[in-house]
C-alpha cells in the first residue's frame, strides 16, 4: 500500500485560507454555535469518521482525492475553533450575549 511522508507543512501558507473558507461554510450552514466540549468532540469524531471514510474511499474504491482534503480540512477547522474556544473565553458565544 502506498505510504505518505510529513511533507512539513510546506504549503503552509496557503492552509489558513482553506481552513477560513471552511470556517465561512460551516458558519453558513449552522451559523454560531454554542455546545457542550463533549458535543463539539462529537462533531469532530464525526468529522474525522468521515475523514477516514474518505480516505478509505480513495485508497481501495477509486474515491476522490479531494474529497479527502475536504474532509481533512473539515477536521482541522473544528480542531482550531476547539482551541480557540479554550485560549479565548471557556466557551462563551462570540456575540457577547
Ligand atoms: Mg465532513
Amino acid at each position: 500500500m502506498k505510504q505518505y511522508t510529513d511533507q512539513l507543512l510546506r504549503n503552509y501558507t496557503h492552509i489558513p485560507y482553506q481552513i477560513w473558507n471552511e470556517h465561512l461554510r460551516q458558519i453558513k450552514k449552522w451559523g454560531i454555535q454554542t455546545h457542550t466540549m463533549f458535543e463539539w468532540l462529537t462533531y469532530i469524531t464525526e468529522e474525522l469518521g468521515s475523514l477516514a471514510k474518505a480516505i478509505s474511499g480513495y485508497e481501495y474504491r477509486n474515491g476522490e482525492k479531494q474529497r479527502v482534503i475536504d474532509e481533512a480540512y473539515q477536521v482541522a477547522t473544528l480542531a482550531i475553533k476547539i482551541a480557540e474556544m479554550y485560549i479565548t473565553q471557556d466557551g462563551v458565544n462570540l456575540k457577547g450575549d
